[in-house]
């Protein structure tokens, strides 16, 4: 298959450094947005300045007809997409009491959703190639317990299972399915936290600092092309959890 690959999320963040990082390894991408169009746009432009193929798309990864337009378009203009990037998400830090239905119900159809959506969007030419791979952007929240975070943990544990899921039903088909766990990185995200809780987790790091987004780019460069895993869980968090 072509090296066309679709990254959810990537008009800033993680999925911005992992859609440059591929592109430059020449992959022709399909960067996608929600609301974000100018910095999308910008990344578009920046990135074809380089000789790099790639275009942008606006799709809520929840909306399955907007996944579908927007995996047309990349077939249209760049073929079959031979790698999915799983990393648009969303977080809300709230109490668990707090937590109303409205809010539950949009982590979870973004998160998880999002995945199912996506991947589901994808996989027919993948089947077809025999061939393929999927790298879910989970969280180290995916396998532990976060306090005032349950609708995003949950959405984080679930994206683990359903990774392990597929990667053993598809594994016979040729195609790979893969979760990257990222810690704490330096990200708009991260950012709700404020000031004085992120400088109290900063000293809380082995390496005292957070993360990068190309740090976590490079890790789905890894399992992109690492041919013989699948099914598994790489942590990116600087050694924060055991
Ligand atoms: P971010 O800076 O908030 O960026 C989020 C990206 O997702 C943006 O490109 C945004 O598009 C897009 N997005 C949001 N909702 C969407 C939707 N419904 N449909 C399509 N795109 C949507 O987040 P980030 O820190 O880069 O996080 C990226 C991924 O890594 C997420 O899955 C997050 O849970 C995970 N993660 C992050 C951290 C961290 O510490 N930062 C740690 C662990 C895991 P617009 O720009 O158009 O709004």
């Amino acid at each position: 298959m072509k090296k066309v690959a679709l990254v959810t999320g990537s008009s800033r963040g993680i999925g911005a450094a992992i859609a440059s990082l591929l592109a430059r390894e020449g992959w022709a991408v399909c960067i996608n947005y929600l609301q974000q169009r100018e910095k999308a746009e910008a990344l578009v432009f920046h990135l074809r300045e380089e000789g790099c193929t790639v275009l942008c798309h606006q799709a809520d990864v929840s909306d399955r007809a907007q996944v579908d337009a927007m995996v047309r378009h990349t077939e249209e203009e760049l073929g079959h997409v031979s790698l999915l990037v799983n990393n648009a998400g969303i977080a809300k830090q709230q109490l668990f009491q707090d937590i109303d239905a409205e809010t539950w119900n949009r982590i979870l159809s973004v998160n998880l959703g999002g995945c199912f959506h996506c991947s589901q969007a994808v996989i027919g030419p993948m089947l077809k190639a025999h061939s393929g791979c999927i790298v879910n952007i989970s969280s180290i929240w995916g396998s532990h317990g976060a306090s005032c975070e349950s609708a995003y943990s949950s959405s984080k544990h679930a994206i683990i299972g359903l990774t392990r899921s597929m990667a053993a039903e598809l594994a016979p088909s040729g195609i790979r399915v893969n979760c990257v766990a990222p810690g704490v990185i330096d990200t708009d995200m991260i950012q709700a936290l404020g000031p004085d809780t992120l400088e109290q987790l900063r000293l809380e790091m082995p390496f005292k600092r957070f993360g990068t987004p190309e740090e976590v780019a490079r890790s789905v460069l890894h399992l992109a092309t690492a041919d013989y895993i699948t099914g598994q869980v790489l942590t990116v968090d600087g050694g924060f959890i055991f």
